[in-house]
């Protein structure tokens, strides 16, 4: 077996590994690159293989760094089936079509201003169309948790809980070469332990050949102790100084983190009553899923649901879907929540929420995920102003806090201690999904184990040894 590596190789985004076996080409994941316009480029080049020549996808899960592909490697011919959990499907035909709007309001702005200057503007293209996802959703095969599905004629592959996401899954791959099993694991994205709703990532004991995920590889995240607590206390003093709380926040997965959180707050009284609202439709659809798919919760939010409870509502919980019921929050004057994308203050309607309340000391931005550099998140965390919203300066009055330790990626002690459930090493392991500085010092740590640990950089094959017989 030879493996490609075209993505999420020595970077964070473009999740993409091809396998080329002898019962046919698979890939693994087929994620979008994201973060500056360098990377969004390389969304529109070539597949470095042929789709029309893959025979199956494999889907870590949901999150379009891992999934946002998949509508231009259907487009450009591949007519195979996307293996992925039935919540990964369902999660993923969300995802798509809200970047496929994006993607058309995006051409169409672009189209307008071309021709407003007199500009050719017939080039412009949306990367993916509503059209391209609806053909792409024909694909999506779900597939159960734990469960060996036969992928070609030499070829089996189970899903197993990656704790990331709901619905994110590790990939385990089986073969015979010479009589001898053989065995690939590839981790997609690892959960931290104990994170909310969804279940630890599963315990591996061994593999012949890993691609393990490194993005926290160099860190450990801030000690998680109360920071529930202060998440709560922070509402508190808000809402006591008659403010408004915002909270930039992704619709899929950590959102629905959030809700959890405060719902717990809510029910042990440390959190004072108060109008929570989700300001995004996309965030609503991700919320059903979760309802939907009870039996993938972790023991703590099942016992909650088995008590007759729903762990991601409040008593003052309301989504807003239009436009119109998001501005009415503009004139509110008594204290609220509002969760609203994106998560780094990018686009989507946070950024109308904090043209409206940002310079103003009585209210609060609290970042609950990592904010880029170059994004107006970054900007407001460093202490930056004022900021530019929307084309006009805004002084930073607002309390500003950052609460860093909501994250959906293992750290560096966790990642450790994920591989110490392995009886044996691996014979080789490729750490992926990580900037290279940062897998460097997880790399370090595994060789010094013992671990034959690789950092294969984008574009790179590697041909993976065959057993005597
Ligand atoms: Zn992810």
């Amino acid at each position: 077996m030879t493996i490609l590596f075209t993505g999420a190789a020595g970077e964070v985004t473009g999740s993409c590994h091809l396998l080329e076996t002898e019962w046919g080409l698979i890939a693994l994941d087929c994620g979008m690159f994201q973060g500056g316009a360098e990377r969004h480029l390389r969304n529109r080049e070539k597949f470095p293989v042929n789709p029309q020549e893959v025979t199956a996808v494999l889907l870590s899960h949901a999150h379009l760094d891992h999934c946002g592909r998949l509508p231009l490697f259907v487009r450009d011919g591949f007519s195979g089936k996307i293996f992925a959990t039935d919540a990964t499907c369902q999660l993923t035909t969300i995802v798509l079509h809200d970047a496929a709007t994006l993607n058309e309001e995006d051409a169409n702005w672009k189209i307008k201003r071309l021709k407003k200057k007199g500009e050719d503007w017939s080039w412009v293209t949306p990367l993916f169309s509503t059209t391209d996802v609806e053909k792409m959703e024909s694909h999506l095969e779900p597939v159960p948790y734990n469960q060996w599905q036969r992928l070609n004629k030499g070829m089996q592959f189970r899903f197993l809980e990656a704790g990331h996401l709901l619905g994110s899954a590790m990939i385990d791959l089986r073969w015979k070469v010479n009589g001898k099993e053989r065995s690939l694991l590839f981790t997609g994205d690892i959960g931290p332990m104990k994170m909310p709703i969804v279940r630890d990532p599963a315990r591996v004991e061994g593999t012949s050949v890993l691609l393990m995920e490194s993005t926290y590889g160099d860190r450990n995240h801030s000690p998680k102790d109360n920071y529930q607590i202060r998440f709560g206390q922070i509402i508190n003093e808000t809402i006591a100084n008659g403010g408004v709380v915002i909270i930039p926040s992704f619709a899929v997965g950590r959102t629905q983190e959030v809700l959890y959180v405060l719902s717990q707050l809510m029910r042990e009284k440390v959190l004072a009553p108060v109008d929570v609202f989700v300001d995004s439709p996309m965030a609503e659809e991700v919320t059903k899923v979760y309802h939907h798919h009870l039996s993938l919760y972790d023991e703590e939010a099942s016992s909650l649901v088995r008590q007759g409870r729903d762990p991601l509502s409040l008593p003052s919980l309301k989504f807003l879907r239009s436009v119109e019921e998001s501005k009415t929050l503009n004139e509110r004057q008594e204290p609220f929540v509002v969760i609203a994308g994106s998560g780094m203050c990018t686009g989507g309607r946070v950024k109308h929420h904090l043209a409206h309340r940002i310079s103003d000391p009585k209210n609060t931005i609290i970042f609950v995920g990592f904010q880029a550099e170059g994004t107006l998140g970054r900007q407001i965390v460093d202490g930056v102003s004022p900021v530019r919203i929307f084309g006009e300066h805004y002084p930073v009055r607002a309390r500003v806090e950052v609460l860093d330790a909501f994250s959906a990626h293992a750290d560096q002690s966790e990642l450790v201690r994920w591989t110490e459930g392995f009886l044996r090493p691996p014979e080789i392991t490729f750490l992926v999904h990580g900037e290279k500085e940062r897998a460097m010092v997880l790399q370090r740590i595994l060789s010094e184990r013992g671990w034959n640990c690789w950092i294969p950089e984008s574009g790179q094959r590697f041909t993976l040894a065959v057993p005597e017989t």
